[in-house]
């Protein structure tokens, strides 16, 4: 490739900077310069990559290894085997990959592969391709991957895909040779068994050439939207008749993990300009069953996007695309595939939760397979905010008991595992399901209630600051929430990620001696929390009771609008007989309650009053 060299250096100069940005992690950095060719007879595309790839790593490469997800939909391959086999099969997936014919099947070939220029040796073992390198990549240096590959768009089944049960042609995610990423644990090269991604953080430039009549949408921004109009013109400009069949999208995508593509020959193409200068695109195949909903959606998803930048970070892209494909809810930079056929509510609650993962996936990079929860189960969290915000919820209404109920469900099913599975390794979908999303949720649920309301919104904020474009883990969101409360929290992470261990506190006794009433509190599950108890009196007054745990070195703030405290006292965990009695003077109770704020995840809610 004629251009390849300066290209190169400016990424060398990219690569340098973000390694100085950087202040005690490194992460590998990647440019995708990608071309490809679609048929939308065959479903079959042609595509050719320049991969600059940076090695910010202390570590010299020996290996590669590539993502060719649409391995995936073969009869017989591990994704097939699992889905077929696990106990509770995916109804999306089923038996169905086994059942794919020739035509109907994906795949995704590499045909040459060079770095530098040499050819790398390699092989495709399913979903994964092994490459030993020509050279060593060393330290602080980059290199230039150069591909050709062939795929063919299988028929819909889980995500990706063509034709899907809505009728839309392509909905194209995972769809190219995507570079596995390196970190400080190594190489994830993760088989596409059914969960989650992975990515490095890097510029994609993405040209598709696909049939004239076909509307396109996704990651990145279109680059000639004047010569290709689709709605994508600027306002009053004339777009010239094309010349051929074929039109050439050309996509620039700056700082994301993943390039998604959608494209149907009948899609609706609206577009809402917001002040911030964020564009919404919505695509959608105009029905009796998405026009009048899709119609309405236009009001909600600024609505959320704004929501989201006040409370969360400042949305950092200029357009987001809600474009219908897919087969559920599926995010992806700058955008989202959902399905479109339903009712108003379901159509907000999935747009906002894919939207919500800009945040948590898009713009804060975890590993999602190893951890799940911090991209599922934040944006569960801030979801539920953002629906109890533009659906204007009462502000009693606790937005996160869906979450909580899920969680409690998981753990009454036996069928628990701790949130720190690697997602494809769960025994079942449902104990991956509501571990990643409920109980993760809940990781954050509780935070606000042991660091307070007000911490925790601070903390998350000064998660995203630290965080952004970045792969935190979750010892790097348990040191933010320390950092900004001052509190010890190493133990929550420890009981909540690694274990299964429950939270489960009573009033045991409340009794009176005429001078002072005796409130003995117990702790019957195994997991320590501390505890807020609320002693309302007969007047109709309230005071709290504040037991904060001896290991959190410290205490939250008093939260606003929740009842003064008049007493503090530190609990250990390790005393024998798990009960203590506080002493407070005497006054007429109406009712003593643990945690009346339902955030702590206690799973016995039961014996958590005591009513007079
Ligand atoms: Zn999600």
């Amino acid at each position: 490739m004629k251009n390849s060299c300066s290209f190169l250096l400016f990424l060398v100069l990219m690569g340098t900077l973000q390694v100085n940005a950087q202040s005690d992690r490194w992460q590998q950095s990647v440019s995708y310069k990608m071309e490809v060719d679609m048929d939308v007879n065959t479903n079959q595309y042609q595509g050719t990559q320049v991969i600059a790839y940076t090695n910010n790593s202390p570590d010299t490469l020996h290996r590669v290894f590539f993502h060719l997800y649409y391995n995936a939909f073969q009869p017989n391959s591990m994704m097939d085997v699992r889905s077929r086999t696990i106990a509770d099969p995916d109804r999306r997936v089923g038996d169905r990959i086994s059942k794919l014919s020739p035509e109907e099947i994906g795949y995704l070939h590499v045909q040459q592969l060079t770095m530098n220029g040499l050819p790398v040796d390699y092989e495709e073992v399913e979903t994964i391709l092994e490459g030993n390198l020509p050279q060593p990549i060393l330290p602080f240096t980059t290199v230039l991957f150069e591909t050709r590959f062939e795929g063919q768009v299988p028929l819909q089944v889980r995500r990706a895909g063509r034709d899907s049960e809505e009728g839309v042609r392509y909905s194209m995610s995972q769809w190219y040779p995507k570079i596995s990423n390196y970190d400080y644990q190594g190489w994830h090269a993760n088989p596409y068994i059914g969960r989650e991604f992975y990515g490095i953080w890097g510029d994609f430039d993405v040209r598709i050439k696909i049939d004239k009549e076909y509307t396109l949408g996704g990651t990145g921004y279109l680059q000639n939207n004047n010569e290709i109009g689709h709605g994508y013109e600027d306002e009053g400009v004339k777009v010239p008749t094309p010349e051929s069949d074929k039109l050439t999208w050309h996509f620039n995508a700056p700082r994301v993990h993943d390039f998604m593509w959608a494209a149907d020959p009948n899609y609706t193409h609206d577009k809402i300009e917001m002040d911030n200068g964020v564009t919404i695109h919505h695509l959608y195949i105009k029905s009796s069953r998405t026009a009048s909903n899709w119609e309405k959606l236009k009001s909600y998803t600024p609505a959320a996007l704004s929501y989201m930048s006040e409370h969360f970070g400042e949305y950092p892209y200029k357009q987001f695309s809600v474009i219908q494909g897919g087969d559920g809810g599926m995010e992806y930079p700058m955008s989202t595939l959902i399905t479109g056929h339903r009712t108003l509510g379901s159509l907000v609650g999935v747009m906002v939760h894919e939207l919500v993962h800009s945040w948590f996936h898009g713009v804060l990079g975890n590993n999602e397979s190893l951890y799940p929860w911090m991209d599922e189960g934040f944006t569960s969290y801030a979801s539920s905010l953002t629906m109890a915000h533009i659906f204007s919820e009462q502000p009693s209404e606790n937005p996160h008991r869906g979450s909580f109920a899920g969680y409690q469900r998981l753990v009454e099913s036996g069928l628990e595992e701790p949130l720190a599975t690697h997602a494809d390794h769960f025994h079942t979908n449902v104990a991956y399901g509501s571990a990643a999303y409920a109980k993760g949720a809940l990781f954050l649920v509780q935070l606000g209630y042991i660091i307070g309301e007000e911490t925790l919104a601070n903390a998350m904020l000064r998660y995203w600051n630290t965080w952004k474009y970045r792969h935190p883990n979750p010892n790097d969101v348990i040191r933010v929430m320390e950092k900004e409360s001052g509190l010890e929290l190493d133990w929550f992470k420890e009981y909540w990620v690694y274990t299964t261990k429950t939270i489960d506190y009573a009033i045991k006794s409340v009794k009176e001696d005429g001078e002072n009433t005796l409130l003995t509190l117990e702790r019957k599950g195994l997991m320590p929390m501390p505890l807020d108890v609320v002693i309302t009196y007969q007047d109709g007054s309230q005071e709290t009771l504040y037991l904060p745990l001896a290991i959190q070195r410290g205490e939250k703030p008093e939260e606003k609008g929740k009842p003064k405290r008049i007493h503090t006292e530190r609990w250990p965990w390790v005393e024998p007989e798990k009960t203590v009695t506080i002493e407070v003077p005497f006054r007429q109770i109406k009712s003593v309650e643990i945690d009346p704020s339902e955030r702590m995840a206690d799973i016995n809610r039961d014996n958590n009053k005591k009513e007079f």
